[in-house]
């Protein structure tokens, strides 16, 4: 049956509400449906002539970059090229984490700002800031690559993300019915994912009839793995977007066969929202270009145009806190040539990048490894970078570098660790000078050797 309702806040309310929260939002959605198909050599010229204008806005308005920039024989109205940009050093998370104060914009005052956090992809926790501006650019460019999914603004959507802040949290009027007519979503939180929980997520499934599932990778590949095994049909879908874990190809798989559905696998991350996605054509993710100028750091010794390598970021629209050259740590490499598609924004493939486990607690529960991310070493102090491993499924081992100028507290992340897990969880804590990449490149921010009791059986993946 058609989704009538969807198409009213489509059509009526999104613009209304966009309007009276003077939001630009839908103008810059526009903007970004006509500039995906401008040729690669224009938008290119886009980008730069966005990165002289952000260059001398930074050099401007922070002191960290007057001082970096100043370093590099750089002048406000120097005319570089890209190529000469690709000479200013990376940004790193440490330079966030230690100059944070240096590296907000003087332009508006702190208060102005918004404050956001992340456990970032690695497990190392950041505090940076946007301009009000970017958030309504970063939502544009979420729905214009959730659109390519055939997810529209409206639509129904279920989503398995670890966010129980968001959840819990008693909403405003405003936003509950802000959300019953335009997000309309039903979520199951991968923070605390139990057999019954699954059950319960797939009836309420049947009967809200979602368009798209939206989903941390490793978690729709568990839930698919349960429905699969308990011998359960899903809704009919047009969509599947997956994010913030790296999408094997048996996840891939397994999730297109029990959902009978095409996945758009994409890329982004919290300091600066989505970065690339794919498009119906599935050949690689187009880069969300117009708003990110994404650059491969290649290897000295391969500097082949297609070579994998470290991801440089700049966020061409955040002036809050300009991340000029940003390294992201995930690696990956750019792919040549046009798309069938027609959209002229370029390419990238993730060759390695994050992966997060599912952790067990004592009672059989199984926790998100990337919502541990945000939720437990991000909201820790004194915290540089975490990784979590459990060999046994009361133990959990919490390797920890620590911030030497910011105090860490054993006894405030062990209460959190309790939320999660229960206070049945030992818990014992390492403090390594560093926590070292796979040799394929991946940092692993959870691992765990323990597998929950209903995926034992002889078709079970995994240990
Ligand atoms: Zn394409």
């Amino acid at each position: 049956m058609a989704d009538f309702f969807g198409a009213f806040p489509r059509h009526v309310v999104a613009p209304l509400w966009a309007a009276k929260d003077r939001s630009p939002y839908l103008r810059l959605l526009r903007e970004l449906e006509r500039t995906q198909y401008l040729t690669g050599e224009e938008i290119r010229e886009l980008q730069l002539a966005k990165l002289r204008i952000l260059v001398e806005y930074a050099y401007t308005h922070t002191p960290f970059y007057r001082e970096r920039l100043t370093r590099t024989g750089y002048r406000p109205g120097d005319c570089f090229t890209l190529a000469d940009y690709a000479g200013l050093p990376a940004l790193t998370k440490q330079d966030i984490q230690e100059h944070l104060d240096a590296l907000r914009t003087r332009e508006m005052p702190r208060d102005k700002l918004i404050a956001n956090l992340t456990g970032g992809s690695t497990g190392s926790p950041l505090k940076f800031y946007h301009d009000p501006l970017r958030l309504e650019s970063r939502k544009a460019a979420t729905w214009r690559h959730n659109q390519w999914a055939g997810y529209r603004i409206g639509d129904k959507a279920g989503v398995l993300w670890g966010m129980p802040r968001d959840i819990n949290a008693k909403p405003s009027l405003k936003a509950t019915i802000r959300k019953r007519l335009l997000d309309r979503t039903l979520v199951l939180d991968t923070s605390s994912i139990t057999e019954e929980k699954m059950r319960e997520f797939h009836a309420q499934l049947q009967r809200f009839r979602p368009r798209v599932i939206l989903a941390y990778a490793n978690s729709l590949y568990l839930f698919a793995r349960f429905l699969d095994q308990a011998g359960l049909t899903p809704p009919p879908l047009v969509g599947i977007i997956t994010s913030a874990e790296i999408l094997f190809p048996e996840y891939r798989q397994t999730i297109e066969r029990v959902f009978e559905a095409p996945v758009f696998d994409r890329y982004g991350c919290r300091e600066v929202s989505i970065i690339a996605s794919e498009c119906a054509e599935h050949q690689g993710m187009h880069i969300n270009a117009e708003n990110i100028l994404l650059e491969i750091e290649r290897p000295a010794g391969n500097q082949q145009p297609d070579a994998p390598g470290e991801i440089i970021i700049t966020d061409l629209e955040n002036r809050g806190l300009p991340f000029l050259r940003y390294r992201v740590e995930d690696m990956g490499r750019l792919l040549e040539g046009p798309c069938a598609c027609g959209r002229g924004l370029p390419r990238l493939e993730l060759a390695a990048g994050r992966t997060t486990e599912f952790l067990v607690s004592p009672s059989g529960k199984l926790v998100s490894g990337a919502a541990l991310t945000v939720l437990l070493v991000a909201q820790t102090p004194g915290v540089r970078q975490a990784q979590l491993v459990q060999e046994r499924q009361d133990e959990l081992q919490i390797r920890v570098v620590r911030d030497d100028n910011i105090g860490f507290d054993e006894q405030i992340m062990r209460r959190k660790v309790f939320e999660f897990f229960g206070e049945q969880m030992k818990i014992s804590f390492e403090y390594p000078d560093a926590i070292p990449r796979t040799a394929s490149g991946k940092y692993r921010f959870s691992i765990s050797r323990v597998t929950p009791e209903f995926l034992r059986s002889p078709h079970a993946h995994g240990n």
